[in-house]
C-alpha cells in the first residue's frame, strides 16, 4: 500500500532540530518573563468570520489563504491564519480587557494556504505579542526594545534591521487612498497585474510592490505621510525620539505598509538581508480599532508577530545555532545481565535524583557488552556506567570515560554520583 504523506507545506519537526527550536521559543519565555508579559493560549480554529471582520474581506490572507471549513453543525470555520484576531476574540469575551492594561504573548501553529517555498510554509509557527490599553508611543517603542533584547540573546544583534512607518487614522488613509487611486488610474494599464487587481480591493498594498515599472510610477505618486493627521503625526515623531533615546537603530520606510487592514498610525518590520525574499521576521503595528470593530469597547492596541522558521532558518544559515541547544546525553546506564536491569534502572534513578538537570539515559533492550558499548558512545554521553554480575555483587559500576583516551576506573556505587557531579563540571 502506498504510504501516507505529510500535507505539502506542512513540515515535521524533527529531533535534530527541537533543540533549536527549544533555544529560539527558551530564550523568548526569559526575555518575554523579564518585561511581565503573561502568556495566553487560544484555539487554532476561529469562527470564519472573526478572520473576515479583522484582518479584511479584500486582504491576501482572507482572499486566497485561509483553510475554511464547514464542520458537523454546518459552521464555517477556519484554522487559525494569524493570532491577532483570537487573541483579541479571548480577551474580549474574558473580560481581560475593561478598564486595564495588558501584555500578552501567545505560540503556535498557524495555517495559510500559500505557495510553499524557502520561509514559506502552510503550517508555520509564530510568537506573537499584543498590548492592551496603552495609547502612547511609549508602549510601541517597548515593544521594539523587547524586541531587539531578543536578537541580542539569540545572538542576531546585528542580523535584524528595524523599519518603521506611519500610515495614519483611518480618516487620513481614506484620504490618501482616493489621491493614490486617481494618481494610479491614469496608468493602470501599465501596472504590474497584482497591482491592476489592488487599484480597486486593496490599493495601499501597491505601495509594497516589488515590479519595477509600478515602482517608478510609485516616485511620484501622492506620499501617505502627506497625508497624516496631526495624533498619528505627534505619535510617530515622539516615537521616533524613544528609539533614538533608548538607541535602537531603525530607517523610516514610506512604503511600509502592513497586509492587514485592522493596522493604524505605527507599523514596523524587523527585516534581515540574509534569507533572501522572505527576509521579514517579525512584523507587527498598532491596531487601536479593532477590538471595537470585534464589538468590544474602544480599546487601543499594538502588537507584532514572528516567523520562527524564518528566525531558526536565519540562526543556522548564519551558523549560530549554540552547542548548549543540542542536549546530549550526560550519563549512559547499561544493564549487563538480566539479574542488573532492576538495580541499573534504581541507580540511574539514583543519579537523577542527585545530578538534577544532568542527562542520564537507562539501556533498555538487552544486548550484548560490545552492543551496549556502541549505543553509549552513540548517546553522546561523557561516561558510560557499567553494571555487570561482578559489579552488583561488590556494589561498585565501572567508570568508563567516552569521550576522552582515560581509563575506565571502578566506583562504589554510593559515591558514584559525588564522583560524576565533579568530573561533569569540568
Ligand atoms: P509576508 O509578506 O512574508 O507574506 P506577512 O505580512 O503575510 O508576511 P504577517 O502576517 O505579518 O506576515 O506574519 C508575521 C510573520 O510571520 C512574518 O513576518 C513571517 O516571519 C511569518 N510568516 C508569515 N507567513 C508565513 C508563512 N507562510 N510561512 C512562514 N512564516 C510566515
Ligand atoms: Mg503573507
Amino acid at each position: 500500500m502506498a504510504k501516507i504523506q505529510a500535507i505539502r507545506g506542512m513540515n515535521d519537526i524533527l529531533p535534530e532540530e527541537t533543540p533549536v527550536w527549544q533555544f529560539v521559543e527558551s530564550t523568548a519565555r526569559k526575555v518575554l518573563h523579564q518585561y511581565g508579559y503573561q502568556e495566553i493560549r487560544m484555539p487554532v480554529v476561529e469562527q470564519t468570520d472573526l478572520f473576515r471582520r479583522s484582518i479584511g474581506e479584500v486582504t491576501d490572507i482572507v482572499e486566497k489563504e485561509m483553510y475554511t471549513f464547514e464542520d458537523r453543525n454546518g459552521d464555517s470555520l477556519t484554522l487559525r491564519p494569524e493570532g491577532t484576531a483570537g487573541c483579541v476574540r479571548a480577551a474580549e469575551e474574558h473580560g481581560l480587557l475593561f478598564n486595564q492594561t495588558r501584555r500578552l504573548w501567545y505560540t503556535g501553529p498557524m495555517f495559510r494556504h500559500e505557495r510553499p517555498q524557502k520561509g514559506r510554509y502552510r503550517q508555520f509557527h509564530q510568537i506573537g505579542v499584543e498590548c492592551f490599553g496603552m495609547p502612547g508611543p511609549d508602549i510601541d517603542a517597548e515593544l521594539l526594545i523587547l524586541t531587539a533584547r531578543f536578537w541580542e540573546a539569540l545572538g542576531l544583534g546585528n542580523h535584524a534591521r528595524l523599519e518603521i512607518n506611519s500610515i495614519g487614522s483611518s480618516a487620513a488613509r481614506k484620504e490618501f487612498r482616493s489621491a493614490l487611486v486617481d494618481y494610479l488610474s491614469q496608468y493602470k494599464t501599465r501596472l504590474d497585474e497584482d497591482s491592476q487587481r489592488r487599484l480597486d480591493t486593496n490599493p495601499l498594498r501597491i505601495l509594497d510592490t516589488k515590479d519595477p515599472e509600478t515602482r517608478r510610477l510609485l516616485a511620484d505618486a501622492p506620499r501617505l505621510e502627506d497625508y497624516l493627521d496631526d495624533d498619528s503625526r505627534a505619535h510617530f515623531e515622539q516615537l521616533k525620539a524613544l528609539l533614538d533615546a533608548s538607541g535602537i537603530a531603525y530607517t523610516v520606510n514610506p512604503s511600509l505598509v502592513r497586509g492587514l487592514d485592522y493596522y493604524g498610525k505605527t507599523v514596523f518590520e524587523w527585516v534581515t538581508d540574509s534569507l533572501g525574499a522572505q527576509g521579514t521576521i517579525c512584523a507587527g503595528g498598532r491596531y487601536d480599532g479593532l477590538v471595537e470593530q470585534l464589538g468590544g469597547r474602544p480599546t487601543t492596541a499594538v502588537g507584532f508577530a514572528m516567523g520562527l522558521e524564518r528566525l531558526i532558518l536565519l540562526l543556522e544559515t548564519l551558523g549560530l545555532v549554540p552547542d548548549e541547544a543540542n542536549s546530549n546525553a550526560d550519563v549512559y546506564v547499561t544493564a549487563m545481565g538480566a539479574t542488573t536491569i532492576a538495580p541499573a534502572l534504581a541507580l540511574a534513578e539514583t543519579l537523577r535524583n542527585e545530578l538534577p538537570g544532568r542527562v542520564i539515559i537507562s539501556h533498555c533492550g538487552g544486548g550484548s557488552f560490545k552492543s551496549q558499548m556502541k549505543k553509549a558512545d552513540k548517546s553522546g554521553a561523557r561516561y558510560a556506567v557499567i553494571l555487570g554480575e561482578n559489579e552488583l555483587a561488590n556494589a561498585t559500576v565501572g567508570l568508563k570515560p567516552l569521550r576522552s583516551g582515560e581509563e575506565q576506573t571502578t566506583v562504589t556505587q554510593s559515591e558514584l554520583a559525588t564522583v560524576l557531579a565533579d568530573t561533569l563540571a569540568n
